[in-house]
């Protein structure tokens, strides 16, 4: 019986993978279509002349650019988003939310990346016509700084616009937890709850907070559902992405990779403008053609990213492993953990090679099992 409900379990499991990677690469050929679509259809050129004629400063010209920008990308992405975000986790029963629930919250969010996407592109433009033809090492300068920033604020002020944070009540866990921290020089803030519980089914823990104070987060379904011994595991792995200073390594990464993306729109948007009909990357309609090199330049060297981030989530588990010194409780967290999160327990390599930021379920669970302490 326990066998055909784990082989029903594993084809849901690779069902709906099979399905969220279909909508990644379908969601990303999708974009890079309407860019596309944007310039050689004369519609991004329209939209330039139109910010240009009202418009008395070079920055009004680039708000007024984006507004129809993002306009055309929101009512001509949104179904797309509807289906992979709400449709599918509701059929594959790991949303909680309601319709209405799911539209104020995307559009929350939409809202909120609007914003923060339109003070990004005033920042480049301006940059590039400070900068001339040094732009690109600039504006690589000002996004290192941008996201060490969004880091630090995301989990103070952003979620808590989604989500609230609350100090857990049960002392035994919370004394637990803060022994396990505090071995490390740590001061732990306190031990919060999350309630994702109000969106999904799906569970997670972090380690955050700003200086040396730091914040243990459990979200609420986690909580419910695991015991004393596989939360210590779970937080231990958070605590050893700390230790072993993977934050830092991954800033350095994602340093080195967007260094790259600026290059290459440096580098080659002079070789394709001309046959687009976009005279400088100083006018605004040189926005589609930016996104474009971005996302293209972006999508192939995110595999590397993907091996250094399995790399470090390993580390991760093996000093979990090495400080509980508990194996079968780090793999009964990790089989909750796949189960409650839907998570394919054995995707096929290149799959996972391509788009896992961990280590499959079972390869995690096999390192413990030959884990000797
Ligand atoms: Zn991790």
């Amino acid at each position: 019986m326990k066998k055909k409900s784990n082989k029903t379990g594993y084809r849901k499991a690779s069902r709906y993978e099979l399905i969220r990677l279909l909508g990644a690469v379908s969601s990303l050929i999708w974009t890079v279509v309407l860019l596309v679509l944007l310039m050689i259809s004369g519609l991004s050129n329209a939209m330039a002349q139109v910010s240009y004629r009202y418009s008395d400063f070079w920055w009004q010209a680039v708000v007024l650019y984006f507004v129809q920008f993002s306009i055309f990308f929101f009512i001509l992405q949104e179904p797309l988003r509807w289906f992979l975000s709400y449709r599918i986790e509701k059929k594959y029963e790991l949303s909680n939310l309601s319709l209405l629930g799911w539209i104020r919250d995307d559009l929350k969010k939409q809202g909120l990346t609007f914003c923060f996407a339109l003070l990004l592109v005033v920042c480049l433009y301006g940059l590039i016509r400070v900068f001339d033809s040094n732009w690109w090492i600039s504006a690589w300068v000002v996004w290192v700084i941008i996201s060490i920033f969004m880091g630090k604020i995301l989990p103070v002020f952003i979620v808590p616009l989604f989500y609230k944070y609350e100090k857990i009540q049960d002392q035994e866990l919370r004394q637990r937890l803060r022994l396990l921290v505090e071995k490390f020089n740590l001061k732990l803030e306190d031990v919060y709850s999350l309630n994702l519980s109000k969106t999904t089914k799906k569970a997670n823990a972090m380690f955050c907070g700003m200086g040396s104070t730091k914040r243990v987060v459990l979200t609420d379904n986690l909580l419910d559902q695991f015991d004393y011994e596989e939360i210590d595991s779970v937080v231990a792995h958070e605590v050893g992405h700390y230790v072993k200073k993977h934050l830092l390594k991954g800033l350095v990464l994602s340093g080195m990779e967007s260094l790259i993306v600026f290059y290459s729109i440096f580098y080659l948007f002079d070789l394709l403008n001309t046959s687009l009909q976009i005279q400088t990357i100083a006018g605004v309609d040189s926005l589609p053609l930016i996104c474009l090199i971005a996302m293209v330049a972006g999508f192939l060297i995110s595999p590397l990213q993907k091996v250094m981030s399995r790399h470090m989530e390993r580390e991760a588990d093996a000093f979990s492993l090495s400080l509980i010194g508990k194996r079968e409780a780090f793999i009964r967290a990790m089989q909750k953990l796949g189960e409650i999160n839907l998570a394919n327990p054995s995707p096929n390599p290149i799959v996972e090679f391509m788009f896992y930021s961990h280590p499959s379920i079972s390869k995690r669970i096999r390192f413990a099992q030959r884990w000797s302490t």
